[in-house]
């Protein structure tokens, strides 16, 4: 039976999909073994059950949380990378809100009620859910992906080996 697999993007990037898309032909493989659910890939909207779940980015809004929530209900399995400590969004949180969002829409401030609200600060994955394993890096290259994936695939504990771990 094949795993299920989602995946989300929240406050991040899209670097850490397209450095699991440089799994290149793997992909292949990969959908020999897993059936994709929510995820940018597939443009699914809502998360089934789900054997494991990628998540990249941390929190920066309650529709964040919200997703992030939802995901982590239907996975067993969450997987942080930027959402580890927040990564580059999480910058802004040495600096005041409201002064930051002058700062970059001096004509006004867009407050439109469709836009989610803004959290103070940027926050990891892990102050609001339970977090099963952590993908370090900026992003984690392919073949850390594929190793994570494939450990999993084979019932294996990931064992992300020399020269897979970086934290740039
Ligand atoms: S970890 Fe790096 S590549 Fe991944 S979403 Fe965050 S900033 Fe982008």
């Amino acid at each position: 039976m094949k795993l299920k697999l989602a995946t989300v993007s929240l406050a991040g990037c899209f670097g850490c999909h397209m450095s699991f898309l440089d799994i290149d032909e793997r992909i292949l493989e990969l959908v020999e073994h897993v059936e994709f659910d929510r995820s940018p890939l597939t443009d699914i909207k809502r998360v089934g059950e789900c054997d494991i779940g990628l998540v990249e980015g941390g929190l920066c809004n309650a529709e964040n949380v919200e997703v992030l929530r939802a995901f982590r209900t239907h996975c067993k399995t969450a997987v942080g990378a930027c959402a580890i400590n927040g990564g580059l969004p999480a910058q802004r949180n040495r600096l005041p809100l409201r002064p930051l969002l002058e700062a970059v829409y001096p004509q006004g401030v867009p407050d439109d009620p469709e836009l989610p609200l803004l959290l103070n600060h940027v926050h990891p994955i892990h102050e609001v859910v339970h977090v099963d394993y952590s993908l370090p890096g900026c992003p984690p290259s392919a073949d850390a992906f594929w190793q994570f994936l494939t450990d999993l695939m084979s019932g294996r504990t990931p064992q992300l080996g020399h020269g897979l771990i970086h934290y740039d």
